[in-house]
C-alpha cells in the first residue's frame, strides 16, 4: 500500500510554516469512516484549498499509511475522518493534481484544522504566476543573521552527509531525523513541487549540502531549525520532491573534496553575487559571480550561491541538475557515494549438485558481460558488487563446458546466481584383439 501510494500523481500540502497562511475553518463534519482498527482510533480533519486561488477542492481521496482510502473533501473541500491515532501519514489525491501526503511526527503533532493547499499537476500561464508569487515570499536563508558573521563562508570540512539530523521544532522539541526525511519536507518548502525534475533534484542536493554543513543549534541540542534561519521546512511532503530527493539519496556538492556551504536564494537580477560583494569578507572560490537566465531584474535575498529560478530556467531548457550545480557553485563537482547504490551478484560455480562441497568447482574464470571478473574461490564461491542493472555472468573453466546465467540486480539486494557446468566429454578410442569399440568416459576431474 505504502509504495502504491508513493508513485501516485496527485495530492496536496498542509503548509504549516510561515510561508503560508491557513485560510479557512472547519464547518461541519463531511464524511468519516471508522475501520476495524485494533489500535486507538482519534479525528483528522482540516481543509484541502488549491495554492493558486485558495478555492476550496471537492472529492480529495484521502488515504492512511496502510490502511486504503479512509475519506473524502465535500464540496467546501472539507474533511474530517478518524483514523488510528498512530498512522504517521496521510495521503491526500485528486486527478490532474500534485500528488502529497502529510507526515505526522510525534504525538503532539497537530491532527485538525490542517490546511492542505494542492498543485495543478499542469498548471496554466496565470496559476504559474500565482504559485511563483506565494514562493516569493519565502526566503531561502535568512541573511540578516549571516550578516552578523565575520566569515560566514569559509569552507567546510565536512566530508559526508550525516545519516540523520537534528531538528529544533517550533515548539522547541528537537526531533531526530533521517536525512532524506528531513529534505522531503525542504524541497517543497523551497520551490514548486510543479518545477522540473532537475530543478527539484538541484534544490534537493543543495538543500543537503546545506544541511550537512551547518550548524547553527548545537547550543539548543540540534542542528537545523524549520524556518528561514536554516531551511524551511515542514511536515508536508509530495510525490515530485520525494522522488527527487530519494533519486539524488547521499548525493552532495563538494569543492576540493569537502561539502559545501550550498548557499541558495529565489531570484537574482541576471547576475549572482560574488560572497565578499555582499558580506566582505574572504572570496569564496565557489561563490562567484555568475550570469544567470532567471529572467528577473532585481535581486530577491542576497544572491550568492544558486539562484532557485535561475535553475527552474535552466532545467526548462535541457540542463541537468548536475550541471545546474556545477554551474552557480564554481570548481564543484557532485559526490555520489556508491556503496549503499550497489547491489551484489553471487553464486557457487559447480557441477552435479551445487549442495555437495564436493562438487563445487574452485579456480573457474567468473565474467560479467560487461568485462569484469574474478576466479571461483574455495567451494566455488564468486561474488560481484555492482550497480543496478541486468548482467550475464559466464563461468569458464579448462574441462568443462562455459555456461551462463541471467540476472537482475537490486540496489541493497544480493542475488543468487549459480552455475552449473558439465564436465566435457573425451571419446577415447580402445583396441582389443576381436573388435574395435569406443569407451566414453568422463575427464578426471
Ligand atoms: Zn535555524
Ligand atoms: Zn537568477
Amino acid at each position: 500500500m505504502k509504495s502504491k501510494m508513493a508513485i501516485r500523481t496527485f495530492i496536496f500540502s498542509t503548509l504549516l510554516t510561515s510561508c503560508f497562511i491557513m485560510h479557512g475553518q472547519i464547518k461541519e463534519i463531511y464524511f468519516y469512516t471508522v475501520p476495524e482498527y485494533s489500535s486507538e482510533t482519534v479525528f483528522y480533519s482540516g481543509i484541502v484549498t488549491k495554492i493558486t486561488d485558495n478555492s476550496p477542492v471537492d472529492s480529495v481521496e484521502i488515504y492512511a499509511e496502510g490502511f486504503g482510502i479512509v475519506g473524502y473533501t465535500n464540496n467546501e473541500g472539507l474533511f474530517k475522518l478518524k483514523a488510528p491515532a498512530n498512522i504517521s501519514k496521510l495521503f491526500f489525491k485528486k486527478n490532474h493534481y500534485i500528488g502529497m501526503s502529510i507526515v505526522f511526527i510525534g504525538d503532539n503533532e497537530r491532527k485538525n484544522n490542517l490546511s492542505i493547499k494542492i498543485f495543478p499537476e499542469k498548471p496554466n500561464e496565470k496559476e504559474q504566476e500565482l504559485i511563483q508569487k506565494k514562493y516569493s515570499l519565502c526566503i531561502s536563508i535568512d541573511s540578516s543573521d549571516l550578516l552578523k558573521e565575520d566569515t560566514p563562508f569559509k569552507t567546510t570540512d565536512v566530508t559526508e552527509v550525516p545519516a540523520t539530523i537534528r531538528v529544533l521544532m517550533a515548539d522547541n522539541t528537537v526531533v531526530v531525523m533521517n536525512m532524506d526525511e528531513y529534505l522531503k519536507g525542504v524541497v517543497p518548502s523551497e520551490v514548486p513541487p510543479g518545477w522540473d525534475m532537475d530543478a527539484l533534484k538541484s534544490q534537493a542536493v543543495a538543500a543537503r549540502s546545506y544541511a550537512s554543513a551547518n550548524f547553527k543549534h548545537n547550543s539548543e541540542g540540534a542542528d537545523v531549525c524549520t524556518t528561514t534561519h536554516c531551511q524551511a521546512w515542514n511536515s508536508t511532503h509530495y510525490d515530485k520532491t520525494d522522488q527527487a530527493v530519494i533519486e539524488t539519496s547521499r548525493m552532495s556538492v563538494k569543492y576540493e573534496g569537502t561539502i559545501i556551504n550550498a548557499l541558495f536564494f529565489s531570484h537574482c537580477d541576471g547576475n549572482t553575487r560574488n560572497n565578499e560583494d555582499v558580506w566582505g569578507g574572504t572570496p569564496v572560490p565557489y561563490l562567484r559571480s555568475k550570469s544567470c537566465p532567471c529572467g528577473y531584474t532585481f535581486h530577491n535575498a542576497h544572491g550568492v550561491g544558486m539562484c532557485q529560478y535561475g535553475s527552474s530556467s535552466m532545467a526548462n531548457t535541457g540542463s541537468t541538475w548536475e550541471s545546474i550545480l556545477t554551474y552557480y557553485y564554481t570548481g564543484t563537482y557532485i559526490d555520489k557515494p556508491i556503496t549503499d547504490t550497489f547491489g551484489t551478484l553471487t553464486g557457487v560455480i559447480y557441477y552435479g549438485s551445487d549442495n555437495n562441497l564436493d562438487s563445487r568447482i574452485a579456480g573457474a574464470t567468473v565474467k560479467l558481460n560487461t568485462g569484469q571478473q574474478v576466479t571461483s574461490g574455495e567451494y566455488g564461491l564468486y561474488m560481484f558488487d555492482i550497480a543496478p542493472g541486468t548482467y550475464t555472468v559466464t563461468a569458464s573453466k579448462e574441462g568443462f563446458e562455459s555456461a551462463s546465467v541471467t540476472r537482475e540486480v537490486k540496489s541493497g539486494n544480493t542475488i543468487w546466481g549459480s552455475i552449473q557446468l558439465s564436465p566435457i566429454v573425451e571419446l577415447t578410442e580402445v583396441t582389443t584383439q576381436k573388435n574395435i569399440f569406443i569407451q566414453i568416459r568422463q575427464k578426471k576431474l
